[in-house]
């Protein structure tokens, strides 16, 4: 066979091709936009010429700071098409963290929304690196900024649509990047390679995966900087779908009407935004969204109450799937299998409710503390480790952290699961100390460590309990110094923290103890601390 590189350029020119005038449908910060495959292509080929302008050289890196949106869209086939790597910026970092990042990935160049300009603003003394800003908006003038601005618009109109991408990457080159939280400390990088696009998009297309194709509508929900948007603005251009792209309007009124008006069939988003979308219809709005066929759910377990509902009352069966960063990131999704069709609603959603099963290509094991495989009987659990084509075996320029997590050829997920005889997988606890709220992290290292830095606190360990709206919330377990028993509340540990960290990491509850459970070697035992507060 011929050695051909597994690259994301057909993702570029194949939609041109073969379907030159499906639709892509994007809200803008003023309204509503549409054009065709055939402006897109012409558009991310005047990017190629504008990179190429502002001195953009292969391999080097590019930052965007932008919602779900057409632009953002021509970011992600322009920039891995033109040799340089996409570094999609978490909008929800705080100033320091979004700095630190700039700087480790080393950004030449940073797209950023308009409404988003001031997340830059407020670090432009440490943005030494950034050669270029460039503004993302539908004005025709630029914000007022200290900053030196570009305009993105201006820049592409002064641009010829003609550019010839590279046909020489190597499909191991570096494609995209993006950041995850660390337990405690600075953010990690995961490098996605275009080879690991390529087979990642290819497999989303499968039958028994998420099946997409060109009749399909596909609107991502879950935000383009976190993971690529699960892979779904590559496949859906790749395979020629038409896309929607819903900007920042993720309430459930918005995302109703927006699936309703361009008949949407596939989309996907963390439990709280279709929670959202479940309590608008809840209270008596009336939308047909007949058209959807696969909503995927996942970045946090989604409760069995919320895939009952949805099922019973809309006709929508939602699929759970499992992922992180460092998987690019579908590693399981939860259908079911042809014998289990005639099985009875409580079986059904006992199986849609867990993860999953493994996708094709990849490889799994659940393995206990001593390293052995747990048995496949839905209740003994172990930690999920994982290998594949589009699993990183490394972080960006991290060998510390890298040989933490990546040890044996095996990814080491910190997520605890059980297995069942049908190949489910259940996760049942974590073991990073970190806590999912709504879609981002909480370190609860960072904020233990916050809290003790009281001078009436004496320990103190935070956990994640389940929260209705924003799937976990963190509660905050503390032991007070003996002079400060009695007098210490938790109006004086939140006021403490307001300054110190994001309003978002406030615990919801502050609770006194006189000691926290231990483990043997004198850890925090926070199994315990869940068992006892987490219901
Ligand atoms: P991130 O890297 O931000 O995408 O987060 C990945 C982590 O989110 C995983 O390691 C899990 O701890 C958690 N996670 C993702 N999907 C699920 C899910 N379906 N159920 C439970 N936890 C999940």
């Amino acid at each position: 066979m011929m050695r051909f590189s597994l690259t994301v350029r057909d993702m570029l020119h194949r939609p041109k091709r073969l379907f030159p005038n499906k639709e892509i449908c994007s809200r803008t910060r003023s309204g509503f936009m549409r054009y065709t495959y055939a402006d897109f292509h012409d558009r991310v080929g005047k990017l190629g010429n504008v990179l190429s302008s502002l001195g953009v050289k292969r391999g080097d890196r590019v930052g965007t700071i932008a919602w779900n949106h057409h632009r953002h869209l021509e970011l992600y086939l322009a920039v891995p098409c033109y040799g340089a790597v996409l570094n999609t910026l978490n909008l929800r970092l705080f100033d320091e963290q979004l700095a630190y990042v700039i700087g480790h990935a080393d950004d030449r160049i940073i797209f950023v929304d308009d409404d988003l300009l001031p997340l830059l603003e407020r670090i432009r003394e440490k943005l030494t690196g950034v050669k270029h800003i460039v503004v993302m908006t539908d004005d025709e003038k630029l914000p007022k900024s200290a900053l030196p601005l570009l305009s993105y618009e201006e820049l592409l109109s002064q641009a010829s649509p003609d550019f010839s991408f590279p046909e020489d990457i190597d499909e191991w080159a570096p494609a995209a990047m993006c950041y995850t939280t660390a337990t405690t400390g600075d953010p990690k990088g995961v490098v996605y390679t275009h080879r690991s696009i390529y087979l990642h998009s290819l497999t989303l297309g499968l039958a028994d995966v998420l099946g997409l194709g060109e009749r399909d509508v596909i609107m991502p929900v879950v935000p383009m900087f976190h993971v690529n948007a699960w892979g779904l603005p590559f496949s859906a251009a790749w395979f020629g779908a038409k896309q929607v792209l819903p900007r920042e309007k993720l309430d459930g009124h918005s995302l109703c009407e927006l699936i309703e008006r361009e008949r949407v069939t596939v989309t996907g988003g963390v439990p709280t935004l279709l929670r959202g979308i479940f309590q608008h219809l809840e209270g008596g709005a009336k939308h047909d969204l007949s058209s959807l066929r696969k909503v995927v759910c996942g970045g946090s377990a989604l409760p069995r109450a919320l895939v009952k509902g949805f099922r019973e009352k809309y006709g929508i069966t939602l699929t759970h799937g499992y992922g992180m960063t460092e998987t690019s990131p579908v590693v399981t999704l939860s259908q079911l299998k042809s014998h289990m069709d005639a099985w009875p609603g409580d079986m059904i959603y006992d199986v849609l409710a867990k993860q999953g099963t493994l996708l094709p290509g990849l490889e799994m094991k659940i393995i206990s503390d001593e390293g052995v495989e747990v048995k496949p009987d839905g209740k003994e659990a172990g930690e999920i480790v994982l290998r594949g084509p589009w699993i990183a075996g490394e972080y960006y320029r991290e060998p510390e952290k890298s040989a933490q997590t990546m040890r044996d050829g095996w990814l080491r997920t910190g997520d605890i699961a059980s297995l069942d005889e049908e190949g489910y997988i259940q996760i049942v606890d974590r073991t990073k100390d970190l806590i999912k709220s709504g879609g981002e992290w909480i370190s609860s290292v960072d904020l233990e460590n916050t809290i003790m830095a009281h001078p009436g606190v004496l320990e103190a360990s935070v956990i994640g309990v389940p929260h209705e709206k924003w799937d976990e919330r963190p509660l905050a377990v503390v032991v007070p110094k003996k002079e400060a028993q009695g007098t210490l509340s938790e109006k004086d540990i939140l006021d403490f923290l307001r300054d110190k960290v994001a309003k978002w990491w406030l615990p919801d509850q502050v609770v006194f103890i006189s000691e926290i459970p231990k483990t043997s070697v004198g850890k925090f035992d926070k199994k315990e601390l869940r068992r006892r507060y987490a219901k």
